[in-house]
């Protein structure tokens, strides 16, 4: 993981049968399908998966000065 969100990270729906969990939960605690944490860019703020290496928005990937200036909020 590059990069980690500021402040409280939100609920995750499951993506199977559609209930929130707690983000430190890995699979869901209704039907047991893995839930991909989501975190936020510190960079402009879009919420996604925590797999993803960079941003899919502004490209940040946890370096200073990554990412495209023009997206962030
Ligand atoms: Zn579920
Ligand atoms: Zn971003």
């Amino acid at each position: 993981m590059c990069f980690r969100p500021p402040g409280a990270a939100k609920n995750v729906k499951c993506p199977s049968c559609g209930m929130f969990n707690p983000p430190t939960l890995e699979k869901c605690r209704k039907c047991g399908t893995e839930v991909p944490k989501m975190i936020t860019c510190p960079e402009c703020g879009v919420t996604q998966s925590e797999t993803n290496k960079v941003c899919i928005n502004c490209g940040f990937n946890g370096k200073p000065g990554s990412g495209d200036p023009a997206k962030r909020k």
